[in-house]
């Protein structure tokens, strides 16, 4: 060989077969010649798993085998797709999967007594479900060891595999299931699932059966004790609120009503609660286990806020089974007065007296004022001259501002007998605000959007049975406050 021709050096031995890479080194790396000897040049990877089971036993197996070309590379070729991603993931937790379970069956043939290993009376197999694909294992029968067995003459027999996983689902895939079921619509939620992992398809129907069972597990972890105790100086603040969503046809009307909220306790996460009244077996408990969770022992007060309706602090009340306190809702009185004062804002654009005007600008701002402070009677007095400033409008203008007024009127009646009717429930907003306790159920509210609006609301075109909503609020809601992971295998399959 003439010296004036380097020696190739194959860039990497383990190139495969369709091209390699020569190298022609001399000097710094700008003068090296490099050659491609014949196709295109491939980069190959191999992904091994190496097995050690239980008595040292060690196996190793390939799980995948992919390669890329290095010329003329596209972007759509860059690391792994989606497609092998879920192959490499699917192929590992089946050679995982298979391992580790006839492991697990064998040592189970232990009898635990006499340490004698138990015979197979069959050798069948099973699929489990898992979020990286379905898996077909070898779970034979076990016959019971004659040590144990007092019957003599029958043959018992028993799978240890049925046992570990009753419905040949794994909890994860279970879980995560209810999770996105409580997200998305079960058709979508299946569909999300099996386009970015390698899990079988699960139809719509499997997928809602799964967010059920999840929702009966929490509700049987409706513990309430509390297992840390909020000092008895705190405020329990339950801010509970309601929605609407359709009902399934043949139901006695066409909503059905989902309650939402929230208990808060200042310096801990507020806990979120959802139920369907109509749905539930027990909404009371629902309630009551979110202020067991929040460290409500009983004898300790709490405080209701919410709406006018009677029904959302009663079931507080029936909740705690003792009498608490009811706030009306901040945010629910001030959008009363709301339109009014937007009536005369719009008045103020026109060519009219004036003088009535300001008066009736100035005494709703009284209202408003009197609301904020606590004093519903003396709102009450303020509103009937609110009435009389109204009327003084309409006397001395022309008909388009009598139209108004009557509207004016209608809301100033409205508003009326719903102070009057929560007279009760209307407290200082003021010194509440200020030393930092909550007012409103604004908080609660978006808790309605997040739970009923965004998964049930109209715009979702569902009906509900209600069961169905009662189940999908209760898991929502513990999605919402990442409590799903808590819920253990045992209390799903339970
Ligand atoms: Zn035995």
């Amino acid at each position: 060989m003439s010296p004036s021709v380097p020696i190739p050096t194959v860039w990497n031995e383990n190139i495969g077969e369709s091209g390699k890479i020569l190298v022609f080194p001399s000097g710094p790396v700008d003068d090296w010649q490099v050659q491609f000897s014949r196709g295109d040049a491939v980069v190959e990877w191999r992904i091994r798993l190496e097995a050690r089971s239980g008595w040292g036993e060690v196996e190793t197996i390939e799980v995948a085998h992919f390669k890329r070309r290095v010329v003329g590379l596209t972007a759509e070729e860059i690391g792994l797709s989606l497609d092998e991603a879920k192959q490499v993931l699917a192929e590992l937790q089946r050679l995982v999967l298979q391992t580790q379970m006839e492991e697990y069956t064998f040592c189970a043939r232990v009898c635990p007594a006499c340490r004698k290993m138990r015979r197979q009376r069959d050798c069948r197999t099973r699929t489990i479900q898992t979020l990286f694909g379905t898996v077909t294992v070898d779970a034979p029968r076990i016959s019971i060891c004659p040590c144990s067995n007092k019957l003599g003459f029958v043959d018992l027999s028993f799978s240890s595999l049925s046992e570990l996983l009753p419905d040949r689902c794994t909890p994860e895939l279970r879980r995560i299931q209810a999770d996105l079921g409580a997200r998305h619509s079960f058709r979508e939620a299946g569909r999300l699932l099996s386009q970015l992992l390698p899990c079988s398809p699960a139809n719509h129907a499997t997928i809602r059966n799964r967010t059920h069972r999840v929702a009966t597990a929490i509700e049987a972890l409706s513990d309430a004790d509390p297992e840390n105790p909020s000092p008895s100086s705190k405020e329990t603040v339950v801010m509970i609120d309601g929605a609407h969503i359709r009902a399934v046809p043949g139901h006695q009307s066409r909503h059905l009503d989902v309650t939402v909220g929230k208990v808060e306790v200042a310096g801990r996460k507020p806990r979120r609660f959802a139920f369907a009244p109509k749905g539930a077996d027990r909404p009371i408990d629902i309630l009551r286990a979110a202020l067991g969770a929040q460290g409500w022992r009983p004898g300790q007060k709490v405080t209701v806020i919410s709406d006018g309706e009677a029904v959302l602090p009663n079931l507080v009340r029936a909740a705690t089974r003792e009498p608490v306190r009811h706030i009306l809702d901040w945010f629910h009185l001030s959008m009363r007065m709301r339109p009014i004062e937007q009536m005369l804002l719009g008045l103020s654009g026109r060519d009219i007296q004036l003088r009535p005007l300001h008066a009736a600008q100035a005494s709703i701002e009284r209202v408003r004022h009197l609301l904020w402070h606590g004093r519903p009677a003396q709102a009450d007095q303020e509103l009937v001259r609110f009435a009389h400033h109204s009327d003084d409008i309409a006397r001395s203008n022309t008909d388009p501002e009598r139209v108004v007024t009557r509207d004016l009127l209608r809301h100033c009646s409205e508003l009326r007998s719903y102070v009057q009717n929560n007279r009760r429930a209307i407290v200082s907003y003021h010194r509440r605000y200020h030393s930092d306790r909550p007012i409103s159920t604004s908080r609660a509210q978006g808790c309605v959007d997040e739970i009923a609006n965004a998964r049930m609301g109209r715009r979702q075109r569902m009906r509900w049975s209600p069961r169905g909503a009662h189940r999908v609020a209760v898991v929502r809601a513990a999605v919402l406050d990442d409590r799903l992971g808590a819920i253990s295998r045992n209390q799903i399959a339970a």
